[in-house]
């Protein structure tokens, strides 16, 4: 191993092959859910010098565990116990290679933050709208090899639907220049979608041409108490006919969530959240002005009023309102953390059936366990649902895991498969999800993922042991 350190160093030069020392930034996955050994931590300051990384570990038949801001939650971007795997940090490609006006694009660097990204198009006038809790770390290669979600794909789509080409470095150290721009390409299997949420396992992302929107003009956030999941529901529907493609965001979040924030985060006011057992955060884009946006959002939320299918709401009346709002819902998953450990979720089922699902799934977890407590929330809007159990009232939070985590698992994923449903809706399979994934994905769905895997990384070098098994 010492001869691939060396090559390492030839290419990328010997400060950035980090061997020793302290490589706990690399090492550790987000949740500290696992602490890998890396061979080593490289990091090349270009598209050119990741190919050339990429040849040296397959000549010498070496794992790569490609790494981007290292936020993911499924321990995928660290490396295993082993000692034996190279860990890639993209970080160092952070430039934003061009924006083109006129097609709308931006073409960024792998490593690129995605904080960083939504600043340059905003620099230019333009709206980037992919956006995460995690936007300050994560990259956009990283949100690309996870197809990540977020707040607005409501109406934007996920990173995939923002994507128009990808520069990739294969296992075999070729490089793919598709970086096209192109909005149509019939030329056959389409190369980007098998890159974009492959987790690493297919080939390394290196740059990406992105979509870009007009910033819109005036951006309103409400918040509604509602007396059900199901009037959530209505109202999704409510609101996707009154505001049409305005909807940019529809968070759901349950009364045990929000009551979390409060009892943890004192400081924060957490509007309407003891008046009803769900509460509605929705945001509306506008390309006119503020005042027809309000206008219309204020008209959506009498109907809904009317119809019963809303409590009481209120509109931020300003942008320190809004974002005051925001940060309500994102740190739920903070008043999480400070109760304790708990089984997370990251689940999607039909818009139609997701009341359906948490009635059923809700009973049958009581039945399992008395008093355990649902953190339920997330993304309605798309289906997905960050549906999280917590330890009853008094118990031990790490004895509550150890014991309940995969009897818990087991009915939720059973219930979500009943539902038609996906495992993960948003943060991937990583090594965390494997076993389940074999379990509840269709056997000749997997084969043919295995197919792609033997064609495009042969030598099984590309993050082994995530997603699939070889
Ligand atoms: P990493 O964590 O470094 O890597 C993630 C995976 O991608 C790994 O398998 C890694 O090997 C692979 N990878 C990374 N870079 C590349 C590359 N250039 N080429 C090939 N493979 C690569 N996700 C959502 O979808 N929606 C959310 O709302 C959301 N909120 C989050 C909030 C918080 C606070 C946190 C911590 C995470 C959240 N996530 C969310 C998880 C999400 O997956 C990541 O934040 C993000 O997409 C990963 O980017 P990263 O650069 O950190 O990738």
């Amino acid at each position: 191993m010492n001869g691939l350190i060396e090559a390492l160093r030839q290419v990328v030069g010997a400060n950035h092959v980090l061997a020793d020392g302290d490589l706990t930034a690399w090492e550790q996955d987000w949740r500290k859910r696992s602490r890998g050994k890396a061979l080593a931590v490289v990091r090349p300051g270009s598209a050119r010098e990741v190919a050339q990384v990429v040849r040296a570990c397959a000549d010498s038949g070496t794992a790569i565990v490609p790494q981007g801001g290292n936020t993911g939650l499924v321990v995928g971007s660290t490396p295993d116990a082993s000692g034996t795997q190279v860990v890639l940090s993209l970080q160092r490609l952070n430039a934003v290679r061009g924006l083109d006006r006129d097609n709308l694009t931006i073409t960024v660097e792998a490593g690129c933050v995605l904080q960083r990204v939504q600043e340059a198009a905003e620099a230019a006038g333009f709206l980037f709208p992919l956006s995460l809790a995690a936007e300050g770390s994560c990259t956009i290669g990283g949100n690309l090899a996870t197809n990540a979600g977020g707040t607005q794909v409501v109406r934007y789509g996920n990173a995939r639907d923002l994507c128009l080409g990808l520069e990739v470095v294969t296992a075999r150290g070729e490089t793919w220049h598709g970086l096209s721009g192109l909005r149509k390409d019939n030329t056959g299997y389409d190369l980007r979608d098998l890159f974009i949420g492959s987790e690493g396992t297919l080939g390394i992302i290196t740059a990406a041409t992105m979509k870009l929107y007009p910033a819109p003009a005036a951006r309103l956030t409400a918040w509604a108490a509602v007396p059900s999941l199901d009037d959530a529901v209505r109202l999704l529907g409510l609101a996707h006919r009154e505001l049409g493609a305005g909807l940019t965001g529809f968070e759901v979040m349950g009364q045990f969530a929000l009551g979390l924030v409060a009892r943890h985060f004192a400081q924060l006011r957490v509007p309407l959240y003891e008046q009803a057992p769900f509460c509605v955060l929705l945001e509306k884009s506008d390309d006119e002005s503020e005042a027809h946006a309000r206008e219309q959002f204020e008209r959506l939320l009498e109907r809904a009023l009317e119809e019963g299918c809303v409590a009481d709401a209120v509109v931020a009346e300003n942008l320190s309102q809004a974002n005051q709002l925001w940060h309500v819902r994102e740190s739920i998953p903070l008043a999480q953390a400070e109760e304790g450990l708990n089984i997370k979720h990251d689940i999607s089922v039909p818009v139609s059936r997701i009341p359906e699902f948490c009635r059923e799934t809700d009973a049958l977890l009581q039945r399992l366990i008395p008093g355990v407590r649902l953190v339920n929330f997330g993304h309605l809007g798309d289906g997905n649902l960050h549906y999280n159990v917590q330890a009853p009232e008094q118990g031990d939070p790490r004895g509550f895991l150890e014991q309940w985590e995969e009897a818990v698992n087991g009915v939720v994923y059973d219930s979500v498969q009943r539902f038609d449903g996906s495992i993960s809706a948003e943060h991937g399979v990583g090594s965390l999800k494997l076993a389940k994934l074999e379990k509840h994905k269709s056997p000749v769905a997997l084969e043919l993922m295995r197919g792609i895997k033997r064609a495009l990384d042969p030598q099984d070098i590309m993050n082994p042991g995530r997603v699939l098994r070889a």
